[in-house]
Formats: C-alpha cells, sequence, structure tokens
C-alpha cells in the first residue's frame, strides 16, 4: 500500500458543497488502497478577508497575533472536511499544523520548517484514518503559532510528503496543471506533461503561482515528486520531477508574470562609494528583500537608484528610504505601484543565445516600454507598465511558440 499526500487549495474547498467533492475524491484514493493524508487551505479567499480584517483594527498588526488570526482560516477547512469524511462512512481525523508536529522558526508570517514530528500523523493512517492536516501553518519551540508565507500549503504538503516518505504529493487545484503560461491569461496555453524542479522553481518565483516557490525548493531538496492536477477531473496534470536530457531541447519553456510588485526610486543619491550599500543596508535591515536594481547613469555628480520588491513591502521600505535619503543629502523617494514583471523561463536557455533578444524585440513589437531587465541563467525578466501585461505575455507565448 503506498501512502498519498494531496492538497487541495482555497477555490477547491470554497463552499460545502464543493468540502464534500474533495470528501469523495479523499475516499476514492483511499479506496484504492492508499493511505491518504489531505492538507486543505482555507475556504475560498478567507485568508485575504481575515489580512482585510486585521487591518480595519491597525495599520501594522503585531505578526505573531497575524498569525494566530489567519491559521483560523485552514482550521475551518480541516474540520468541515473530516465531517464530511466520517459522513461517508470513512474513518477521518483533523490536524493542526502543531498537531501535525510542523515546528518552525519564530519568522512570523513567513516562517520556515525546521522539522516535522509525523508520529501523530502516522499512528491515524496505521489506525485506519484519513489523517486531514490544516496547511500554511506551523509551530514554534515556544508554542506560538507561525504561518508559512501566501501559498503556504503548498509547503505543507509537500513537507509532510518528504517527512511521511510518501509516494507523491498531489496539488488538486483549480487549473488541470501547469501550462506554458498562466491559463486564464492565454487561452491557447499548452498544459506541460512534465517540468523540472529548476524550471518551475523559476516560475513559481517570477509569479505563477499555481505551487508556492519555497513548496518547489523544497522538493527538489528532497526530492519529492509533485503531481499538480485538477481538483474537479480524474485526468493526470504535469509532473515536476527532475530534469531530464530531452528537455533542454526546449529553449523557452513558459511565460510568467507577477502583479503583485512595487517600483521604489530613490532620487538624485550622491554618487560615490558606499551610497549604494547604505540604501540597501537599510532596507536589508528591516527584512524587506529587493528584486530587480537599476541604477541610473550619474550626471552632475548624482544619481537616481530604483529598484522593485513586493507591493506588501513598500510602505516600509519608503518609509525606510526617505530616512536614509534625508541622511545621504538625496532629493527624495518615489514610487509606482502600475508595473508588472514579465519573465521567460526555460533550461535550453543555457545552450541557446539571443532568446533575450527575441524576447525583447516581441515586447517592442506591441510598443511595450522596457524599464527594467533581469537575467539568471534560466530565465529573463523585464519590468513593464501594468497596463500591458496580457499583451506581453501573449506576445511572448506568440513568439515563442508555445501553443499546442
Ligand atoms: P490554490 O487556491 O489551489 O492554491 P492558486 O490560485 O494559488 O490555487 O493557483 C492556481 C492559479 O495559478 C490558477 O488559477 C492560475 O490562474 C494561476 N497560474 C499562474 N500561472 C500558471 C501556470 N503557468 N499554469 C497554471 N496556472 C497558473
Ligand atoms: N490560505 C493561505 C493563503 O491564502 C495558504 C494557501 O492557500 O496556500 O495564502
Ligand atoms: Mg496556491
Amino acid at each position: 500500500m503506498g501512502l498519498v499526500v494531496q492538497k487541495y487549495g482555497g477555490s477547491s474547498v470554497a463552499d460545502p458543497q464543493k468540502i464534500k467533492g474533495v470528501a469523495q475524491r479523499v475516499i476514492e484514493t483511499a479506496k484504492d488502497g492508499h493511505g491518504v493524508v489531505v492538507v486543505v487551505s482555507a475556504m475560498g479567499k478567507t485568508t485575504d478577508g481575515l489580512i482585510r480584517l486585521a487591518h480595519e483594527i491597525t495599520a501594522t498588526p503585531n505578526e505573531r497575533e497575524l498569525d494566530m488570526l489567519l491559521a483560523t482560516g485552514e482550521q475551518v477547512s480541516i474540520a468541515l472536511l473530516a465531517m464530511a469524511i466520517e459522513t461517508m462512512g470513512h474513518k477521518a481525523r483533523s490536524f493542526t499544523g502543531e498537531q501535525a508536529g510542523i515546528r518552525t522558526d519564530a519568522a512570523h508570517t513567513r516562517a520556515r520548517i525546521v522539522g516535522i514530528d509525523g508520529d501523530k500523523v502516522r499512528r491515524a493512517l496505521d489506525d485506519g484514518h484519513i489523517a486531514i492536516v490544516a496547511g500554511f501553518q506551523g509551530v514554534t519551540e515556544g508554542d506560538d503559532i507561525t504561518t508559512l508565507g501566501r501559498g503556504g500549503s503548498d509547503l505543507t504538503a509537500v513537507a509532510l510528503a518528504a517527512a511521511l516518505r510518501a509516494d507523491v504529493c498531489e496539488i488538486h487545484t483549480d487549473v488541470d496543471g501547469v501550462y506554458t503560461a498562466d491559463p486564464n491569461i492565454v487561452p491557447e496555453a499548452r498544459k506541460l506533461a512534465r517540468i523540472s524542479y529548476d524550471e518551475m522553481l523559476e516560475m513559481a518565483s517570477l509569479g505563477a503561482k499555481v505551487l508556492q516557490a519555497r513548496s518547489v525548493e523544497y522538493a527538489k531538496k528532497y526530492g519529492v515528486p509533485v503531481h499538480v492536477r485538477s481538483t474537479f477531473k480524474t485526468e493526470p496534470g504535469t509532473l515536476v520531477t527532475r530534469e531530464e536530457p530531452h528537455m533542454e531541447a526546449v529553449i523557452v519553456t513558459g511565460i510568467a508574470h507577477d502583479r503583485g510588485q512595487a517600483k521604489v526610486s530613490i532620487l538624485r543619491v550622491p554618487d560615490r562609494p558606499g551610497i549604494a550599500a547604505q540604501v540597501f543596508g537599510a532596507v536589508a535591515d528591516h527584512g524587506i528583500v529587493v528584486d530587480m536594481i537599476v541604477q541610473n547613469i550619474s550626471r552632475d555628480g548624482y544619481t537616481d537608484i530604483s529598484f522593485t520588491l513586493q507591493r506588501t513591502d513598500r510602505d516600509k521600505s519608503v518609509a525606510v528610504l526617505s530616512e536614509v535619503a534625508r541622511r545621504v543629502g538625496a532629493q527624495g523617494v518615489t514610487h509606482d505601484d502600475r508595473i508588472a514583471k514579465v519573465s521567460i523561463v526555460g533550461v535550453g536557455m543555457r545552450s541557446h543565445s539571443g532568446v533575450a533578444a527575441r524576447m525583447f524585440k516581441a515586447l517592442s513589437s506591441e510598443g511595450i516600454n522596457i524599464q527594467m531587465i533581469s537575467t539568471s541563467e534560466i530565465a529573463v525578466s523585464c519590468v513593464i507598465e501594468d497596463k500591458y501585461t496580457e499583451l506581453a505575455v501573449r506576445a511572448l507565448h506568440d513568439t515563442f511558440n508555445l501553443a499546442a
């Protein structure tokens, strides 16, 4: 008998009817003779609602209390799913992150898993139960509840699959698998039968939220086979796996986009050694993660520095930089939310030249101005004006012939 970890996302458990549907699917898997551990997210957009609620109390919620609040969302889903399964005649037991033995560090709202004690879940399985675990949450050594960053139920599922040595980690969601681009934007996008961990990690980091980036990193580290598939259909989806030789034959595997970033600029900074260190040192001291950086050509001994970051960190970053600007004699700080990042991803890029040039040409043919560029071994990203996102993603999908 094998062991399967199945994760169901928020839209898959959005209402009681859907929860009953998931219960049925889980029971079918158990009837096939597998041990089943189910990880569930909060119902629908519950987490967004809880975050809004917190912000109605204060603009800067205490992060320990925010985690306490956010973790309630998943607790609702596990209890309801356990009830649904029991009603259908199968034994089920729900577990919070703490009960499932998911131990994390104390970095509230973005905690890292430091260990998993899977004994309780194993015992439940041995007793013939379906184990249902709350995604997205863990507990610190001091018994404080933590959360694992947005989309963190994917990480719970992968980490449990690794700890319990499951045969596969199935991520059930509202699309049929990983596509060459977000199928909600590009109707002719093609479902990939397989994608390498590295490409998936890059796609996820660059905005393809079908999997949380950290979960892919974890899967790669522990060699967990991840199968992304539909909650509502039974056909196979996409297998995220080790790179296979033929994968390099394809130059571009997919297009990703990210509309959750902002650009922050510090204007007319004195152009002398040590300034960038002061600017980015201050930003890093506040735990803000910077993505792309551009420094303009110096004029009269002054320059502008711009960078992108997650929009949720924008206010904190502007406040920190305004202080730095005063200290170093810069003119001021501005920010722009109307940006998006579009990226092409593919392991084949390692061995082909001219790929970036084709990307820039495709964007320019649509009259889209590129504000920033960054590259890695297997990706090229451009920051553009947000209103062109769909146009850019479709143009790139077309240029690299990704449709079926
Ligand atoms: P869940 O609630 O199940 O975790 P998410 O909303 O986090 O689901 O992720 C699924 C969504 O990811 C899809 O609805 C789709 O819009 C988006 N997505 C973005 N890029 C891709 C891609 N390349 N392939 C499939 N889905 C993608
Ligand atoms: N409910 C959490 C979120 O919305 C975790 C998840 O869905 O994976 O981010
Ligand atoms: Mg998700």
